[in-house]
């Protein structure tokens, strides 16, 4: 974990983006700024008949562009500057994919692994309660995050609509697809992942077809970037996840159907067939064309980064590259697709599912998958060009472009009064 707040993190990175493009004070400092904190003390009868007080947040950045969006995290380590952080970084990834949203962000200090189903579902509806003069389909929507996902989901939009007096599915994303929720939701990020990685190569001439990928992390976004990388040609040579690594550098790489099925039966990537075991350390070393970080922050650090072989980094876990390390990948001549475009294809299919429980009408998987195609090319080719444009890297050209795009639409609104 880094020893850096959160927030300052987001804060340097938006005055960095401010002084390349020369924004003006004034609209720096709306930026800087959440327009709205809500802090809530939500008190909850356990089980065993005692009630505890959970303290959560719902931090609203800037909806300049739309709604306020972003998810909802439970984990004993939530604060209040970590909830502000991802707010921000909402705001500029919805602005990234160009989506009409703007950024937010919920979290509840809790340990969800020491709860039982009823506590949580008396601690989710209860937030919801406490946090729903402030959200709404058009006003602030919400969606899983860490240790959050379809079932807090349901909960939180039974709650809101009863709240309401009327059926509400658009107060939030993520939800099962039997309420509402959109197909292809669950594999969206790896697939945008994907698309990233298909157009970068392009970029730097590598084949995809003979293009060797490495993935650390094989949860829910490394999973499906290694399953479409797989489809799109790539061989995929090593994995890893909280147990351990896999190496195997045979012809078209890992069977990745296989693999899946063989960490679904034994929880573990490890003791796969003919594949050999590795560090995570030799992993992120590996000799390849393109390595995707999927497991957590801090991964490439300044101890690392100078042996790091891929040509190609993409960020599919949230700020797995620390900024020494970005400058010495950059200096290194490597591509670094930034998590804020790299992993936005979660928040892109979340603004479908949106757009369909508005317009009641439900789409079939192939039109999400166009569709989030069609988004997640156009948003990296706005990116690439941003960075030539303003002679920097991709992370920095991301934050431009997401800056510009919000400056734009607070200006063309005006400051009422
Ligand atoms: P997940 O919990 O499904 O998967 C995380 C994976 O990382 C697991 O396989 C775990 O075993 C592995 N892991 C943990 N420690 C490791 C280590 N030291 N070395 C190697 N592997 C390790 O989570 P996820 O949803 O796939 O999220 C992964 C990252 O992607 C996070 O940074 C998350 O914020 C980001 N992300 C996910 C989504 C999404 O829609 N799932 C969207 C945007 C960003």
């Amino acid at each position: 974990m880094s020893d850096i707040n959160p927030f300052e993190n987001a804060l340097k990175q938006l005055d960095e983006a401010a002084r390349i493009m020369h924004l003006d004070e004034g609209m720096h400092e709306v930026l800087r700024t959440p327009k709205r904190v809500l802090t809530v003390s939500i008190p909850v009868r356990m089980d065993d008949g005692r009630v505890k007080v959970f303290i959560g947040h719902r931090v609203q950045h800037n909806d300049a562009r739309g709604p306020y969006k972003g998810g909802i995290r439970y984990h004993p380590q939530v604060t209040l500057d970590e909830v502000k952080a991802l707010a921000m970084w909402m705001t500029w990834k919805c602005a990234i994919v160009d989506v009409p949203f703007g950024g937010g962000k919920g979290g509840i200090a809790c340990d969800p692994k020491s709860m039982s189903e009823h506590e949580l579902e008396r601690l989710s509806r209860r937030y919801a309660y406490m946090i729903s003069d402030i959200i709404g389909p058009y006003v602030d929507i919400s969606a899983p995050d860490v240790y959050t996902g379809p079932r807090e989901m349901a909960w939180i939009m039974d709650t809101y609509s009863a709240l309401k007096g009327s059926i509400s599915p658009g107060v939030i994303t993520g939800k099962p697809l039997n309420i509402g929720g959109s197909k292809g939701r669950t594999e969206a990020t790896g697939l945008g992942v994907a698309f990233c990685v298909r157009e970068g190569a392009k970029k730097l001439n590598v084949d995809l077809k003979s293009a060797r990928v490495v993935i650390q992390g094989f949860g829910n976004a490394g999973t499906y970037a290694a399953k479409f990388l797989k489809q799109m040609g790539a061989s995929i040579i090593a994995v890893s996840d909280s147990k351990g690594g896999i190496f195997y550098d045979g012809k078209d790489g890992l069977d990745v159907e296989a693999l899946i099925e063989h960490k679904t039966r034994t929880g573990m990537v490890r003791g796969f067939r003919n594949a050999r075991e590795i560090t995570n350390k030799e992993l992120l070393e590996l000799e390849c064309d393109i390595l995707v970080p999927a497991a957590y922050e801090n991964q490439i650090t300044k101890d690392n980064a100078e042996n790091i072989k891929a040509k190609m980094v993409a960020e599919a876990a949230n700020g797995p590259t620390t900024p020494e390390a970005d400058e010495i990948l950059f200096k290194k001549g490597k591509l670094v697709v930034p998590d804020i475009l790299a992993n936005a294809g979660g928040v892109t299919v979340s603004y479908f599912e949106w757009v369909q429980n508005l317009t009641r009408d439900y789409w079939s998987y192939e039109k999400v998958h166009d569709m989030l195609e069609g988004k997640m090319v156009t948003a990296f080719n706005d990116v690439y060009r941003t960075a030539e444009e303003y002679k920097v890297d991709m992370r920095k050209g991301s934050m431009v472009l997401a800056v510009n795009r919000v400056v734009d639409a607070i200006k063309a609104r005006g400051i009422w009064p």
